[in-house]
Order: structure tokens, then C-alpha cells, then sequence
């Protein structure tokens, strides 16, 4: 629309004489002029506000989940903000063309791998987890310890806003599940027995992970 006005201010112009003063006709046809740029200006407002209307009306619980926000991290695991992203949503081929089978059943299917059988539990060198399906920033090594349990442990996640806390009753548990907020992959679990500070153990599956050392 602002470009509406200005295109109409600029023909306005024209009309005018060249020593600068619009004569009679001149301003008689610059009136008609932004007349008819605010017939046609609110017009278009009104066309705009349907379209939007229509729009909303089309896609709304689909589109607003199609975005969301998480923080970025750099390689060094320094914040670089939150970003509005788009939601990964691939297709089930997709999936387990780019994944190992092991790691489609964990993220895409909510499996779980045997304990003590990841890379990463025993894991201590310093850098930041990401998650397997879509790179996003999920754990600092500073917040992992070491619980015994046979899968990687942390006390908190990189960013609250890259993960997602689920209600779980499967396999006759009440648990909650973590996922990735981008692309909701199935990362494992969170317990409350975990050490200070939090103490929570967010228990996470190496398969679901991947670890880039500190750059
Ligand atoms: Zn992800």
C-alpha cells in the first residue's frame, strides 16, 4: 500500500507545470489524482484485510506451527540470539534414507537404545550436542555429568526453547518425553533426580545426538 502511495504522489507530480506551481487544470487533476489513489488505496486495504482473512481461515492451526523459535548457538556454544525458523517436517522415506536405522527408531519412533551401547555416555570431552535429525543446539558438555545410568546425562538443556517437555505414558511409565522443538525428534527423557543445580537428569539417547567438540 506504501508503495501505492508513493507511485500516485509521484504521477501527482507530474501533472505539474514545469515552473514548479500546478496551474488550475494541474490541481484540479492532482485532486482527482489522490482521489482516486485512495479509492484505490482502500481498496486494496479492504482486498488485503479478506485475502488475510481468507488466508487465516485456510491455513490457521497448520501455518502457525509451520515456524518456531529457537536459540541459535555457535560452534564455541556462545548464544547468537533467538531465530524464527521453519518447523523441519520431513516424509517417513525421508527420514530413514538420512538416518541410521538405529537412530530413525529412537527419533522418529520414540525408541530407546540399550544402555551402555551409545558413543556418547561416557563421553567427556568439551563441545556442544546437536541433534542428529536437524543440527539444532540441544547440550553443553559443561551440564553433562556422569549418572551411571549408561546413556548421556545432563542437568539442563543449551536453550529451554530448543526442547520440548511431552507427557509419556508408554511401556506403563509416566515419564516425560524431550524432543527437538525444530523437527520433534524423540531424544529421551527428563527425571527429577538429577544433581544441583537443576536437579533434573535430562537422560538422552546418543543415537539422537551429535557431538561437535568446542571450536
Ligand atoms: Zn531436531
Amino acid at each position: 500500500m506504501f508503495k501505492l502511495i508513493h507511485l500516485h504522489l509521484d504521477e501527482d507530480r507530474t501533472m505539474a507545470p514545469k515552473n514548479g506551481r500546478p496551474g488550475k487544470r494541474a490541481t484540479h487533476e492532482l485532486t482527482l489524482g489522490r482521489r482516486r489513489f485512495l479509492t484505490i488505496g482502500l481498496t486494496a486495504l479492504v482486498a488485503n484485510s479478506v485475502a488475510a482473512r481468507l488466508l487465516a481461515a485456510t491455513q490457521s492451526a497448520p501455518a502457525s506451527s509451520l515456524e518456531v523459535s529457537i536459540e541459535q548457538f555457535s560452534s564455541a556454544g556462545k548464544s547468537e540470539g533467538i531465530v524464527r525458523v521453519a518447523k523441519i517436517v520431513k516424509a517417513d522415506a525421508q527420514w530413514r534414507t538420512q538416518l541410521s536405522a538405529l537412530a530413525y527408531g529412537v527419533t522418529r519412533r520414540s525408541g530407546t537404545e540399550v544402555a551402555f551401547s551409545g558413543e556418547y555416555a561416557s563421553n567427556h570431552a568439551d563441545g556442544i550436542y546437536r541433534c542428529i535429525c536437524c543440527d539444532t543446539a540441544l547440550y553443553d558438555s559443561k551440564t553433562k555429568f556422569e549418572s551411571g545410568t549408561g546413556w548421556p546425562s545432563f542437568w539442563q538443556p543449551i536453550s529451554a526453547m530448543n526442547v520440548v517437555k511431552s507427557a509419556d505414558s508408554s511401556l506403563w511409565m509416566q515419564r516425560d518425553a524431550i524432543s527437538c522443538r525444530r523437527c520433534d525428534a524423540h531424544l529421551g527423557h527428563v527425571f527429577d533426580d538429577g544433581p544441583r543445580p537443576t536437579g533434573l537428569r535430562y537422560c538422552m539417547n546418543s543415537v539422537a545426538l551429535h557431538f561437535a567438540p568446542r571450536a
